[in-house]
This record gives structure tokens, sequence and C-alpha cells, in this order.
């Protein structure tokens, strides 16, 4: 089915919470119908966008063009095999209820991806991650439709090119495509990945070592720590980690010697983006209604009823700061539209 409505409301679609419309707004769960519709209608391309939940989006002004919004939300086991599951996940599905739907199922490898706002869809676009897990770890592959000719598609995960919050889709099949639905390959054999931080101490706080606990330790660092967009537009981090030379990297190391920094072993350096913008004094800094956020500096804020514009302003401010203290180039991760 297709349901189409013009002028249609964002703010409960993005987690900014922008008071934003889109010209048109197409949600569908079958692939057939929308393969009808795009042959008959043959759209501008250049008009179409895919929306999930809208948690990594900032909209700067109304959309003029048609949105969909894929409601695919089935899941499927697809083979159960030795010690492994393939699952097929709708695309529409919100990626937390397919965790605890594995979680709760016994399939190993998404729970420290627990409470990741959005759509099991988006997952692949920019290859989802978090406590030492990407969701590129568990995709086998990624199932879609070409939007300007119908034709379906499916990419197996090496042909998806994924790289840090990063993948094909974010690149060559920008806005090309839509993915109908996800197919991962889980491990049915107990499974833990727990080297990051201190999680496999906060795993302990809730008892034994098992996938519910698992769960239940992300889940509560997360809430901790990230605010609730909910109750303040946000959309997680809004830069990527920028990957600078070893050289830059031991540069300020001299100037800075608690500035932490991972080695890519690469000739890189991965830097976290937030330390950056605490030490030029950006934690908790507002300018009219976008703030940064007081506990994490790499999440943006709308404190009130700030505008896209006035999120991406308080953006530039920072990149142009942290280019003139550091002499690095921050990268947006949010796409903005
Ligand atoms: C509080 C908070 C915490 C977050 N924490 C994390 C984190 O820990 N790790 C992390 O990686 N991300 C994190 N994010 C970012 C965000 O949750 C993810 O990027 C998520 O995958 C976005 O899903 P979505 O459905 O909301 O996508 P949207 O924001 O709707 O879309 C994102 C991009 O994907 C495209 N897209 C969406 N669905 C489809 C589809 N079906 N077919 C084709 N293209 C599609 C869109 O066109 C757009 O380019 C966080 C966000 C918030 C608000």
């Amino acid at each position: 089915m297709l349901q189409i409505q013009n002028n249609f409301p964002l703010k409960d679609l993005n987690t900014f919470h922008f008071d934003v419309y889109a010209s048109s707004y197409i949600k569908t769960n079958s692939t057939e119908d929308l393969r009808t519709w795009i042959t008959e209608t043959k759209p501008d391309i250049n008009r179409l966008l895919v929306l999930g939940g809208g948690s990594n989006i900032l909209f700067t002004k109304d959309y003029p063009g048609i949105i969909f919004h894929p409601s695919f939300d089935d899941i499927t086991i697809l083979e159960k095999k030795n010690d492994e599951v393939l699952i097929e996940a709708g695309a529409g599905k919100t990626w937390d209820e397919f965790v605890e739907y594995c979680v709760e199922n016994s399939h190993y490898g998404v729970e420290n991806l627990s409470l990741i706002p959005g759509t099991v869809g988006a997952a692949p676009v920019q290859n989802i991650g978090a406590y030492g897990s990407e969701a590129k770890d568990v995709i086998s592959k990624v199932n879609g439709i070409f939007l300007d000719t119908g034709k379906e598609f499916s990419l197996e995960n090496r042909e998806c090119n994924f790289g840090y919050r990063n993948s094909i889709f974010k690149n060559e099949l920008k806005n090309r495509i839509l993915i109908t639905s996800v197919v991962f390959r889980l491990s049915t054999k107990e499974n833990y990945n727990l080297k990051y931080g201190h999680l496999e101490e906060r795993v302990k706080e809730f008892g034994d070592i098992n996938l519910r606990n698992v769960r239940q330790a992300v889940t509560a660092i997360r809430s901790a720590k990230l605010p609730d967009p909910d109750k303040t537009g946000n959309a997680g981090s809004f830069f990527k980690n920028p990957e600078i030379p070893a050289s830059l990297f031991r540069d300020l190391q001299t100037k800075y010697p608690d500035m932490p920094g991972y080695d890519l072993n690469n000739g890189t350096f991965k830097v976290p983006a937030g330390w950056l913008i605490d030490k030029a004094g950006w934690k908790g800094k507002t300018v009219g209604n976008a703030g940064v956020h007081r506990d994490q500096s790499l999440v943006l804020t709308n404190t009130g009823n700030a505008t896209g514009r006035d999120i991406l302003s308080l953006a530039a401010s920072i990149e142009n700061d942290i280019k003139n203290k550091f002499g690095i180039t921050l990268e947006k991760e949010v796409i903005v539209i």
C-alpha cells in the first residue's frame, strides 16, 4: 500500500523537532506498489528523500519534494545453520525493537547497539556503531529498490563499502535507492563483545554476563549520558571523530599531553571530536536556542524553538574554532538537507 499526503508536517519525524514540512509524503510497506508508482510516475530523483526516524538528519528548511517513509516491519528467520541464524528485518522496523527481539531470542551480535534511535533501514546507511560494535559486523545483505527505475537490488556486505559511519549508501547510491530490508547474520552461540571501556564491569553490576544484562548495561550507560530526543531535540553525535595524520597528533600531544587518540596503525590517529570541542570551551554554551549539550559536547541541541539554520550556524562556529585551535577539520555525521 502507498499512502500519499501533501504538505506533510515533519516535526515528529525529525529528532531535532524542527517545524518543517514536506511538499509530499509517501508511506509504503509494499515493494510491488512502490515499483509500480516509480515506473508510472518516473519521479525526478533529485526531489526524493527517504526518511526513517529522522534521528540523523538536520532540515534547514521545508523539503520541496517527496519524502518516502518505508514502513516494512516484518522480521523473518531465513535460515538457522550451525551456530548462526540469518534474519531479515524490514527497513521500517524500529532499530531498538529489532535489538530487543534478537536479545529475547538469544541471537548474539547487536546487543551493544541497544537504544540507538532510528530504523533498521538506516542502520547500513551510516554503518551505525557503539560500544565497540558496528552494523557492518553483522549485516549479511542489504535489499532495496532503485528510485529512478524501480528495479530491485541486493548487495552483499562486501559490496556495501562499509567504513566508519560510512557506506556506499552515503556515496555512490546517495539519494538513488530505498532500502526495503536488511539481512543480518547473528550467532546463536554465546558470544560477547565487552572490551570497550568499562562495559564488562557495568554488565556485572546487573548480574551474570548474558544478553539481557549487556542490553541493560548499554541502555543504562546511554540513558545517563545522552539527552533523550523526546525531551531535548538532538541527533546524537553531530560530528564524526576526525582521523588525523600521526605527525599532527604527536605535535598536538606535545601541546596538550592529555589529548586522547587511537592509533589506527595506518599513519593516522582517531581523536574524539567531543574532547576537542570540550577543550575549545564549547561545552554547555548556547547561542539563542541552539546549544552544545552540558555533558556531551558532541551533541548539539535544540533548546527551544531553534531552526536547522541556527544549529548549522553554531556548528560552523565550532568547526572554525577547532580548525583555528587544532588545525583539524571536523566533518558532520548528521546529514544536512
Ligand atoms: C540520541 C541519539 C543517539 C544516537 N546514537 C548513535 C550511536 O550511538 N551510533 C550511531 O551510529 N548513530 C547514533 N545516532 C544517529 C542515528 O540514530 C542513526 O544514524 C540511525 O541509524 C538513523 O536512523 P533513522 O531511521 O532515524 O534515519 P534518518 O535520520 O531518517 O536517515 C538517515 C539517513 O539514512 C537515509 N535512510 C534512512 N532510511 C533509509 C532507507 N530505508 N533507505 C535508504 N536510505 C535511508 C536517509 O535518507 C538519511 O540520509 C544517534 C542519534 C540520536 C538522536
